[in-house]
């Protein structure tokens, strides 16, 4: 079997060309062997923080000119990369952690580089997205990507309005100091029945993988400040057949409760919907207790 080493090796690594090169999102060790190879191959690493980077590839005993690229400046740099790949370098770039251009920098630079004629090579590797993608479930099977929301509520609350409606499952960044805040602009926008993955510090010690519904995560978080420490990604379940059904159970139920007691709410409703009514219980005594 020909080995690992040899394998990183083998792939064409033209010069002069840009390397799009993953890095971990936590954990030092979850770095690509072919990302190793390419990093100790190229002339030069962009990066979106030089000091960050630097320290990284110092555990890897690499050590490599350095070259600032970063959201402020990322137009005026590309030029500068253009200019090393012109002199035919092969430039990587890093971003400070997971896959550039993934809520990250580096999609200037990608476009620059590629409009200057030269090759474009992405190495693969960690990114929050596919990472807690990875651990939600058949329910985030097709999903859309809408990273970070705005910070103020009302910028929020207009951009999540349209995407009450929408069929997919939606997948967040978010900062510890807004999660709270975020996770229950999330259940007002799209109710509180829909699941939803809150995974948290992922790849690193403290790492949570939490499932609950939209109305239970803000409690969820609540409940130990410890919970809204570190880095997040948030997967909501989108408007589903099942999802719509839920809401619509919740109406029914609603309406039952305002008569009836939680178990007779739970019968009429079985009987109408044709739902398990133990289902129906569980939910009518959620409701009951909002
Ligand atoms: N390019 C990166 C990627 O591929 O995931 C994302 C960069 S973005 C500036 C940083 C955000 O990604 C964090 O605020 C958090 O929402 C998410 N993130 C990054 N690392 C994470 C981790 N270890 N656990 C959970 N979320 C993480």
């Amino acid at each position: 079997m020909t080995p690992l080493s040899e394998l990183a090796q083998g792939q064409q690594y033209p010069a002069p060309a840009l390397y799009v090169v993953a890095t971990p999102i936590g954990n030092v060790a979850d770095i690509t062997l072919r990302a190793l190879h390419v990093l100790g191959l190229a002339d030069r690493i962009a990066a979106e923080d030089t000091r960050n980077t630097g320290q990284l590839l110092a555990r890897y005993g690499i050590s490599k000119p350095l070259v600032a690229v970063h959201q402020h400046n990322e137009r005026a740099a590309a030029q500068r990369i253009v200019e090393y790949l012109q002199a035919g370098e092969r430039v990587a770039y890093v971003s400070d952690a997971g896959t550039p251009g993934i809520s990250d920098p580096g999609a200037k630079l990608v476009e620059a580089a590629r409009e200057a004629g030269f090759p474009v090579v992405p190495l693969p590797g960690a990114s929050a997205l596919a990472t807690a993608l990875s651990a939600a479930g058949d329910w985030a099977e097709t999903f859309s990507f809408l990273g970070f929301l705005p910070p103020k509520a009302k910028q929020r609350a207009t951009m999540l309005q349209p995407l009450a409606g929408h069929p997919y499952a939606m997948v967040f960044y978010e900062a510890p100091h807004r999660i709270l805040e975020t996770v229950s602009a999330l259940a007002e926008a799209f109710g509180g029945t829909r699941r939803m993955l809150i995974a948290r510090e992922l790849t690193k010690l403290h790492e949570a993988l939490h499932v609950s519904t939209l109305a239970d995560g803000p409690a969820w978080l609540a409940a130990d400040p410890n919970r809204q420490r570190g880095e997040f990604v948030l997967v909501v379940e989108g408007m589903t057949a099942q999802a719509t059904g839920e809401a619509d159970h919740d109406t029914l139920l609603g309406l039952l409760l305002e008569e009836l007691s939680v178990s007779s709410a739970a019968r009429v409703a079985a009987s109408i919907t044709g739902t398990s009514r133990n289902a129906l219980y569980t939910r009518a005594l959620a409701l009951k207790k909002d």
